[in-house]
């Protein structure tokens, strides 16, 4: 079977993992300390904290950004649902605007219908691994006094009008899942330019902890700490951050790879009729996390089902986050994004990862073709 996507391991990362395992760190020590500056480095940022996994970097980042109960927060419908649950950790509701047809990213336009008086920070997700369209988000959140976490689980490496993801609003998560651009095996990072907003995200990642000198109402002795906050243990052990680091080295020949598998993709499929294609907006370079398929005219279930049946271990991403159970169940049940609900109606993702071979992208581009055209026999 040929997934949809997976890790890229080598000599290099399994050393670097050894050598933590011989040192006398491994839970969060100096290699955590330089994934971090590397990160911050890469993306622009000037802050970063890395956490145990994307979800708690989401989860930080709204506690934060001061997220409460009685606070709305705008997220995309095409999304995993955890870009909605850190949300929800907080007390706070999400609420679900519809994406732009073409990019698959909230629509600026349904973004701003969905504003109200509540509404105190807007998630914007890099689905794909295309950026959205920043300004237009930028200008709503400033227009409205909006705080701004981007979702970048799909999108280390992206870039948005020449800048990499992650300088560009008040913080951007990143997940580090073996699908993910580069993986620590479990693993995530919140960046920021906010001095006080990371030294909020150090805490929290930490129980809400603190031996720093300055935010202590005392001082009894060496052995002395304060918790200042409700905080969690949310972190990265250096046995993932210096896999993380080595793992960076290579992020941006991963993606070179990644472009070059969707452009083989995009030529092969350019002339078939009942196929759309994903097309990137000429201001955004795209991390290509995914190869997005619409078939235009067969059954979306039988074009999944044949290309299970050909070996590919392919997927569909999302399914609208409020059609979950949990979800509807909870206030959701009346919720619908007409342009979401028709892109999942259609969708695969089709196999893009850096390892996948010439002659699996081969494979892939003859079953395409034949299951979205039905002749599979
Ligand atoms: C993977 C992913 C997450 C969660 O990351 P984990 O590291 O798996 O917790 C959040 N948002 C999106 C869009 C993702 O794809």
């Amino acid at each position: 079977m040929i997934p949809y996507g997976r890790q890229w391991l080598d000599d290099e990362d399994i050393q670097a993992v050894a050598e933590v395992m011989r040192s006398d760190f491994i839970t969060t020590g100096p290699k955590a300390d330089k994934f971090e500056q590397e990160v911050a480095e890469y993306t622009g940022a000037n802050y970063a904290v890395a956490v145990s996994n994307g979800t708690a970097a989401l989860h930080l980042a709204c506690l934060a950004a001061g997220i409460q109960p009685g606070d709305e927060v705008i997220t995309t419908a095409m999304t995993f649902a955890a870009s909605a649950n850190c949300v929800l950790y907080c007390g706070g509701r999400p609420v679900f605007a519809d994406i732009d047809p073409i990019t698959y990213n909230i629509d600026p336009k349904d973004l701003r219908r969905k504003i109200t008086s509540r509404t105190k920070a807007v998630i914007p997700v890099h689905f794909t691994g295309q950026p959205c369209r920043m300004d237009e988000i930028h200008q709503l959140a400033e227009e409205y006094g909006l705080t701004v976490i981007e979702d970048g689980a799909h999108a280390l490496g992206a870039a948005y009008k020449g800048k990499k993801i992650g300088g560009l609003s008040q913080m951007t998560t990143f997940s580090f899942h073996p699908v993910k651009p580069i993986t620590t095996g479990e693993g995530g990072m919140v960046v920021t330019n906010d001095e006080r907003l990371y030294r909020r995200l150090k805490l929290l990642r930490s129980h809400g902890i603190t031996r720093e000198e300055d935010l202590m109402e005392k001082n009894e002795g060496g052995w002395y700490y304060e918790q200042l906050e409700l905080g969690y243990n949310y972190r990265m052990t250096d046995i993932q951050a210096a896999l993380g680091s080595s793992q960076l080295k290579k992020l941006d020949r991963f993606i070179a790879k990644r472009r070059e598998i969707a452009d083989t993709y995009s030529r092969a499929f350019a002339a078939e009729p009942d196929m759309i294609l994903p097309s990137v907006i000429p201001e955004a370079e795209s991390g290509w996390h995914l190869y997005v398929i619409q078939a235009a005219k067969r059954d979306r279930k039988e074009v999944y089902d044949a290309l299970r049946k050909a070996g590919l271990n392919i997927n569909v991403h999302y399914i609208p986050v409020y059609h979950h159970p949990y979800y509807r169940n909870h206030g959701y049940a009346d919720v619908f994004c007409p342009n979401a609900e028709q892109l999942y109606q259609r969708m695969v993702s089709l196999p893009i990862f850096p390892a996948l071979k010439e002659e699996e992208q081969e494979y892939v581009i003859d079953v395409v073709k034949k299951a979205v055209r039905g002749t599979e026999g």
